[in-house]
């Protein structure tokens, strides 16, 4: 097991922990092992690779995201919650 994949798996059990099982974005529960780790800010805009910049997503969150920075997309599934009373 090679330093950067212990320190993936230990990213993810951390952010399961920080977010109580709930996808950062749609906060739906999300199973530990479908947990997606993902940048708040891209690191192709100057993001850091520490936990500071880490959320955990759950897949479709992190499809429907794909590059649209995490500000737009938080704001995005905000007023879908609204407007569909989930
Ligand atoms: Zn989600």
């Amino acid at each position: 097991m090679s330093p950067k994949r212990r320190f993936k798996v230990h990213s993810r059990n951390t952010l399961f922990q920080r977010q109580k099982g709930l996808c950062f974005y749609c906060h739906r529960p999300v199973l530990k092992s479908e947990l997606t780790i993902d940048h708040i800010i891209p690191l192709s805009k100057g993001g850091t690779h520490t936990m500071d910049n880490f959320v955990g997503s759950c897949a479709k969150c992190n499809v429907e995201k794909s590059s649209m920075d995490a500000e737009k997309f938080i704001l995005a599934k905000s007023l879908s919650r609204l407007f569909s009373g989930d």
